[in-house]
């Protein structure tokens, strides 16, 4: 490794650690949540930088963009690593996410679900399932209104590969922080309303990002995900 790779990797991991610490904290805090598992989104970062955080002891990463996720799932094929899909997703990318990922956090569609049960190949367990909310009605969001959470969790509670696992939002930008506690209770309200319905194996609350991850635990995230904090910014 060069000089400045060297000091980037070291940066990663002290990031890493910093947050952790942070979520172990917001956690006891929390009146909701006892443990919160940390995703990096390594999106527009390299391979280099997800091996950084490997090296460090991180497991779960996740991308927004469905060539460059296949093409670094590839290139660390080596390590055992986890990996979530995060960004809008297209009908004819469907197979490639089925395929090389092992959660998709951003289905809003019946049609989308039904392309991901299908191609998911079948000596690889169930996708993991998150449905995505538009939780503050934001028109440059994608996601479901929350009256339409029931039906989709329904139709991909039936899909033999695939797992349905929560909910995930990205609030709107600029809000104050009191906007965001409502628009993250919201989301806590729907999730139990799941958890109700589909039992125990309903156990993954996803939101918070680099800049609204305190909030978000305290309200009841149990999975954040965290690119900015972790990597630096992005070009
Ligand atoms: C980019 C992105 C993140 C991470 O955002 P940061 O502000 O860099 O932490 C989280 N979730 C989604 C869906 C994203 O697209």
């Amino acid at each position: 490794m060069t000089k400045v790779a060297e000091k980037t990797a070291e940066t990663i991991a002290k990031n890493l650690t910093q947050i952790e610490q942070q979520l172990a904290n917001l956690a006891n805090e929390s009146a909701y949540v006892n443990q919160v598992t940390l995703v990096a989104v390594s999106k527009r970062h390299s391979s280099d930088a997800v091996r950084a955080a490997a090296d460090a002891g991180q497991r779960q990463f996740a991308e927004n963009y469905v060539q460059e996720g296949v093409t670094k799932i590839a290139e660390l094929q080596d390590e055992t690593l986890t990996w979530h899909f995060i960004g809008p997703l297209q009908s004819n990318k469907t197979k490639d996410v089925a395929t090389h990922f092992d959660w998709v956090q951003s289905v809003e569609r019946e049609k989308i679900a039904r392309r991901l049960n299908e191609q998911r190949p079948a000596d690889l367990p169930p996708l993991n399932i998150l449905l995505q909310v538009n939780i503050d009605d934001d028109d440059n969001k994608s996601g479901l209104a929350p009256a339409q959470v029931e039906q989709l969790a329904e139709y991909v509670n039936n899909c033999q590969q695939l797992k349905l696992r929560g909910l995930m939002t990205i609030l709107k930008a600029n809000t104050d922080s009191a906007q965001q506690q409502q628009s993250f209770a919201q989301m806590r309200a729907l999730y139990q309303q799941l958890q109700a319905s589909y039992g125990d194996s309903v156990d993954t609350l996803s939101m918070g990002m680099s800049g609204d991850m305190r909030q978000a635990v305290l309200e009841g995230a149990n999975m954040v995900r965290i690119g900015t904090a972790i990597f630096g910014q992005r070009e």
